[in-house]
């Protein structure tokens, strides 16, 4: 007997769903995102070897320190290269433009001049050289490694957050911009449902508390409502609100002292709302392009190579 889907793949499935409707949607790409995407959920995990003495001491992290900073997840680099090889092949498949890059980052890796390992420290530390390097040598997909290293990485990283977070539970709001367990960039955001009634009629939680959800580890954590994540302006006369008819569940956060955006979905009103960041921040992707119009800069990072 098949198994029952959980209500988040029953959610992500109607999500894909409603992107293969839009019309400005590539459906080669949305193909491929959506197989990168179940690659990512079916990936098989390592267990996890936390090594509790390295996560941030109460009142350092009270401070502002991430409790594990992504330069220190425990990633199994074999598991990574497996994903890897599955979405290096989904690519070839999917996106015959694609091959031939993907046939030069073999070569290259059979050669030795890349490495998994190397590629996964980059990622973690923050180094953008041979994503560079790559984007250089490859204008017509310069993203392409970077997608396929970051999508590889993923669902660990996101497996070692949750270890984290059941070592070192998070509680009350966060005002240090980044991701208090890895310290990444904040992707997107969500106003929260409130907790379901206890007294019918006399609905007192209506919710509305901001989540931020980390562009790395995944994790969702509560962060304040005036409060630019990427330069922690908190004047409100220069944090700015606009949306778009076509997305009435969703808000752009614009913050003019840096000029940067953060898209906000707000599910209070939706009955199918679950957000899953990596899908609701495809799904809105017209959103980020109002946004470069406004001559506004995306500080977060896309898992979706875009
Ligand atoms: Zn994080
Ligand atoms: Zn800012």
């Amino acid at each position: 007997m098949a198994e029952q889907a959980t209500p988040k793949q029953q959610a992500a499935s109607r999500k894909w769903q409603a992107l293969a409707q839009a019309e400005w949607m590539p459906q080669d790409l949305l193909l491929l995102a959506q197989d990168v995407w179940q690659a990512r959920q079916q990936a098989p995990l390592p267990s996890v070897n936390l090594d509790l003495q390295q996560i941030a001491l109460p009142e350092s992290h009270a401070q502002g320190a991430p409790l594990l900073p992504r330069g220190h997840f425990p990633i199994h680099v074999p598991t990574v290269q497996a994903l890897l090889q599955q979405l290096c092949a989904l690519c070839s498949q999917q996106a015959p433009q694609l091959q031939n890059a993907v046939r030069d980052l073999y070569a290259s890796m059979e050669q030795g001049a890349v490495s998994t390992a190397l590629l996964v420290h980059a990622l973690l530390n923050n180094d953008d050289t041979p994503f560079i390097g790559w984007a250089d040598a490859h204008p017509d997909c310069p993203q392409l490694l970077y997608f396929l290293v970051l999508n590889s990485v993923l669902p660990q990283a996101e497996q070692i957050a949750r270890a984290v977070c059941t070592a070192r539970p998070q509680a009350g709001s966060w005002v240090h911009g980044h991701c208090p367990v890895c310290g990444s960039t904040a992707l997107m955001g969500e106003f929260a449902k409130g907790a379901p009634s206890t007294n019918p009629g006399n609905e007192i939680n209506k919710g509305g508390q901001l989540m931020q959800a980390c562009s790395f580890c995944g994790t969702q954590y509560r962060a304040q409502r005036l409060l630019c994540p990427y330069c922690l302006e908190a004047d409100a006369a220069k944090l700015d609100f606009f949306s778009v008819p076509e997305f009435p569940h969703m808000q752009v956060q614009v913050c003019q002292s840096c000029h940067s955006y953060m898209k906000i979905v707000d599910f209070r009103q939706h009955i199918d709302g679950l957000f899953i960041p990596d899908i609701d921040d495809l799904a809105s992707l017209p959103l980020d392009l109002a946004a470069q119009r406004k001559k506004l800069q995306r500080l977060s990072p896309t898992c979706w190579g875009l």
